[in-house]
């Protein structure tokens, strides 16, 4: 099995994004990358949601579509 393991940015955890997974993807194409692990995403995400009114799950859906693009 290939993993990385990464500090979490906002709990400062370690976790780890196991290959296959599109924070995998995300490590590799950039080792700087600011890493935050799933329940600090779900916090940021409930935050922003707050905040802007805008539902984060469309964003995601967007995201992910514009990865699927830059990998073609
Ligand atoms: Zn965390």
């Amino acid at each position: 099995m290939i993993y990385y393991d990464v500090n979490c940015f906002g709990c400062r955890k370690i976790g780890r994004d196991v290959e296959g997974s599109i924070e995998y993807k995300q490590v590799k194409n950039n080792r700087n990358r600011r890493h935050l692990c799933p329940n600090c995403k779900m916090r940021v995400q409930l935050e922003s949601e707050k905040i802007s009114g805008v539902n984060t799950k469309i964003i995601k859906a967007l995201d992910i579509a514009s990865q699927i693009n830059s990998n073609l």
